[in-house]
């Protein structure tokens, strides 16, 4: 085993659980890396209460005191760029520069975080003759934060950075799958000058959720992760009248009118449906073809020829994600669609142990074949095709999902028609990803989230605090009217 065993984060002190533990592996080549323990509700309790003792002093320190941290963990994340980049891709099986981008999109994060100063600074207003009106922002109190597996540097900094500059305290659950990277953002934060149980760690699978959701010292919880879990962690949080967000799952449609620019968008496809192996909730899933194609999807196939497994492809999460992946391609073969580039029973030399799917394009997929309207997960892209522009936002608006959605054209009149009528929270114009960079905010529509707010940018303010609204007067000249 690689590294020491994985240990729970509280009262800013690592301990030892006394839980069953699950093996790590690593995707990339089946090497065990460490156990993480599957903790108890009463280990969830320690650390809910680590988060509680530390709420009045962090709480009631001044945001431009607390942000400070922020600047120093921002200079730490440089710092050890290299050692969390390799960490991510170890645990992970994604590529080095994929795992790069999520230290990357941290330090973003974290810049935005330090901001916040700038942008709480409440309101102030005289409502009538010596009365003034104020807001400000409070925070919540514990908040806890879970995680998925496919970005488990990246998911983690969408909230904690917000949150704890914001004045709360959290327990993070990272996903039991990929729990490294969390520990070491804990010891991290710690080398900033965090004060002790400002932010805990406890390790686990659904028995930790549920305690979350149960718990009557959290007020807030934030979820990423699948539409199943997303439904099943949002009604019982809000049943147990708590704040939350939960992101769910996606299923994401690239729409590609016959004046789009071929080389750019067969480049821009690939990219996106093989992006971190497939594994991004902004992954495109599903390309309507509207039209004549022009040799755009000859050209996505030589472009996903080029995306070699173990070379720029990394390796999908488990043995098991790579039977469901494969299932698909081979349940759509049978359904009748045509498999152009084929990813089933892809290896790496010299990483046998590892689980790779390779690029894998489907085109004349039927709207209503599995590999159209479920989440696959993988590097697959699968291709309808459409007669008409019409056709294809229908298919885009019928999938139950609502993260991302893109359009690819040289017509700007067209992409306005496509942006107002596509169904999601996050839409791209001849962009693969379109993921919002700081300040923007993160989240999507229908079945992808659940909740009124995103999880980061300024949407995220709202999320993370309460507004205070008091009305003040101080001189008795100013009388009594019908507001006093
Ligand atoms: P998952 O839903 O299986 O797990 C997410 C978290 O929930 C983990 O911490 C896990 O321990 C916990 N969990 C799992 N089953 C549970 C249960 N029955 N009850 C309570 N908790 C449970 O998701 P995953 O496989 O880790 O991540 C992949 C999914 O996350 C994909 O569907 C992807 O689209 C989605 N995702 C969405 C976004 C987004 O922004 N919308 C971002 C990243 C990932």
């Amino acid at each position: 085993m690689k590294y020491a065993a994985i240990k729970n984060f509280y009262n800013g002190e690592f301990h030892e659980s006394s839980a069953e533990t699950l093996d790590v592996t690593s995707p990339l080549d089946g090497n065990h890396l460490s156990t993480v323990p599957l903790s108890s509700k009463s280990e969830l309790d320690k650390a809910v209460e680590s988060a509680k003792s530390a709420f009045d002093g962090w709480s009631n320190t001044t945001i431009k005191d607390r942000v400070q941290v922020f600047f120093r963990y921002r200079y730490l994340l440089e710092k050890y760029a290299d050692e969390l980049t390799e960490l991510v891709t170890e645990e992970n099986g994604k590529t080095l520069d994929e795992a790069r981008a999520e230290i990357d999109k941290s330090i973003e994060l974290t810049e935005f975080a330090v901001s916040l100063p700038q942008l709480v600074a409440g309101e102030i207003l005289e409502v009538s003759r010596g009365v003034e009106c104020r807001t400000e922002h409070f925070p919540l109190g514990v908040v806890a934060s879970i995680a998925p597996f496919n970005f488990p540097f990246m998911v983690p900094n969408w909230t904690m950075p917000n949150a704890l500059a914001l004045g709360n305290t959290m327990v993070m659950k990272p996903s039991e799958v990929v729990p490294l990277s969390a520990q070491r953002m804990a010891e991290i934060l710690k080398e900033a000058g965090l004060p002790d149980g400002v932010f805990n760690v406890v390790n686990g699978g659904k028995e930790v959720v549920e305690g979350i959701c149960e718990h009557e010292d959290i007020d807030a919880v934030s979820f990423v992760g699948s539409t199943k879990v997303a439904k099943i962690v949002y009604k019982a949080a809000t049943s147990n009248l708590k704040r939350c967000v939960a992101l769910g799952g996606a299923k994401n449609h690239l729409i590609v009118l016959p004046d789009a620019n071929p080389t750019m968008t067969a480049e821009n496809v690939t990219a996106s449906m093989s992006g971190c192996a497939g594994q991004r909730c902004m992954a495109a899933s599903a390309m309507v073809a509207v039209g004549e194609m022009n040799g755009i999807i000859d050209r996505v196939c030589e472009e996903a020829r080029k995306v070699v497994p173990g070379k720029n492809l990394g390796a999908v999460i488990s043995k098991e994600a790579k039977e469901r992946i494969e299932g698909y391609i081979t349940q759509a073969e049978k359904d009748g669609a045509k498999i152009l580039v084929d990813g089933r029973g892809a290896t790496v030399d010299g990483k046998e142990g590892g689980t790779y799917v390779g690029p894998t394009v489907i085109d004349y997929v039927k709207p209503d074949m599995s590999v159209a309207t479920e989440e696959i997960f993988g590097p697959v892209i699968s291709i309808m095709r459409t007669d008409t522009v019409d056709e294809a936002i229908e298919i885009e608006n019928a999938n139950p999902y609502g993260n991302a959605s893109s359009v690819y054209t040289d017509n700007g009149g067209m992409a306005r028609y496509v942006m107002e009528r596509a169904s999601a929270g996050m839409v791209g114009v001849n962009i693969g990803v379109p993921v919002p960079r700081e300040p923007f905010s993160f989240g999507g529509w229908n079945e992808s989230r659940f909740g009124a707010n995103d999880i980061t940018g300024k949407s995220s303010i709202e999320f993370w605090t309460k507004l205070k609204k008091t009305t003040t007067k101080w001189n008795p000249e100013a009388g009594i009217n019908w507001m006093s």
